[in-house]
């Protein structure tokens, strides 16, 4: 990285908005970095590898593994500049009125303009809290699942009532031995077709329950297993198991928009307060993706691919105050042009 190189896109976050921002702005020619604070690219995506997805317009059904390259793989189309493994911890702007990013390593990034598109933040999964859980962590306790082979023919216990456990308890009934949810509540708060699916399958469901122990091998990581709490009569039963999923949802860290000197006008004190153009109150400060909030918003994949394409258009206006106001389509762009001529060679081949 060559100091105070001055971009004219920065993109924060490395998720399907920020990677489908990144192939935008490289098709309307400005220069593009972007910075996540994983070590890999495809943001939350990566929580849910193996679910098979079906509502990205046109693409037919795949796992979500394989959409992931496919975003990368576009996103880097154009070959903007990629930091990895780096935290964005505020955001300013010098006496110049160009945009400083500053991260936890004690980096600088410059920039006209910024595509903010963290999502919901740096999500951290709520651990759960009994003796001994992360002595199990990663071995035969999950907060996220990983890989669908790895439950075959297991006896696994679903800790949640929101729609990720009832999710992954559908899609693991075929797979696993047997499947559990305890759920401290006595209704699940998921979509009504996968409550009602759930509720009509082989899933036993524990409402008003609670794990409050895990038995098993602590230096192995082994659990052998779980004792549930009926929290309305105190009454403690042991389920043998082979694993425990968790899903209590997330905690975000959310002090980046907090430690940044510009006045960014929020909703609900973290997300931004935007406009269907994807633009924030701030001049040059755009947003995509599960962070922006506005009327009509569509909070799925498709929804931060249109929130893209707009902040990009909006962006390239900032700066070329002559430039097209609607988006020009790809086969407009000279480098796709010769691409394709020889994607075409390729297959009449
Ligand atoms: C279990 C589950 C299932 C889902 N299923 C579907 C589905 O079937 N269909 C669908 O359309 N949507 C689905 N979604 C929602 C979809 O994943 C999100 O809408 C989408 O990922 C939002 O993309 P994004 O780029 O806005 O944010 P994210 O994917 O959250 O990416 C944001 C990125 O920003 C990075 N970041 C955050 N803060 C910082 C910082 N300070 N510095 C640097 N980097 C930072 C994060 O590390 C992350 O990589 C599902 C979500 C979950 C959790």
């Amino acid at each position: 990285m060559k100091e105070h190189e001055l971009f004219d896109v920065i993109i924060i976050g490395g998720g399907p908005a920020g990677l489908f921002s990144a192939f935008y702005s490289g098709l309307r020619e400005m220069k593009t970095k972007i910075i996540e604070y994983q070590p890999k690219l495809g943001g939350k995506m990566h929580v849910y590898p193996d679910k098979m997805i079906w509502d990205v317009g046109g693409v037919t059904p795949i796992p979500v593994g394989e959409l992931i390259e496919r975003v990368v793989k576009q996103g880097l189309t154009f070959q903007p500049e990629v930091v990895l493994n780096e935290k964005v911890t505020a955001i300013h702007k010098n006496e110049t009125d160009i945009f400083v990013i500053d991260t936890a390593s004690g980096q600088k990034h410059f920039t006209k303009m910024i595509i903010l598109a963290v999502g919901g933040g740096i999500l951290n999964p709520t651990t759960l809290d009994v003796k001994h859980a992360d002595k199990y962590s990663d071995k035969t306790l999950h907060y996220s699942v990983k890989s669908l082979r790895h439950f075959k023919n297991k006896t696994v216990l679903i800790s949640g009532g929101g729609n990720a456990a009832i999710d992954w308890a559908l899609e693991l009934e075929p797979i696993a031995k047997k499947v559990y949810v305890s759920y401290r509540k006595d209704t699940f708060k998921g979509h009504e077709a996968q409550v009602t699916e759930l509720l009509n399958s082989s899933i036993t469901c524990c409402f008003h329950t609670s794990i409050t122990r895990l038995n098993g091998n602590i230096t192995d990581g082994v659990i052998k297993s779980v004792e549930l709490t009926d929290l309305s009569t105190n009454t403690v039963t042991e389920l043998t198991v082979d694993d425990v999923i968790i899903n209590h949802g997330y905690e975000r860290e959310a002090k980046l928009l907090k430690n940044s000197d510009l006045d960014i006008r929020l909703k609900e004190d973290f997300f931004i307060d935007g406009n269907a153009l994807s633009e924030s109150n701030i001049a040059g400060l755009y947003a995509a993706g599960d962070i922006l909030k506005y009327d009509g918003k569509v909070h799925l994949i498709v929804g931060a691919f249109q929130d893209a394409v707009n902040a990009v258009n909006r962006a390239k206006q900032f700066i070329e105050k002559e430039a097209e106001e609607f988006p020009m389509v790809s086969s407009h762009n000279e480098l796709l042009k010769e691409r394709s001529m020889e994607l075409m060679k390729q297959i009449n081949e």
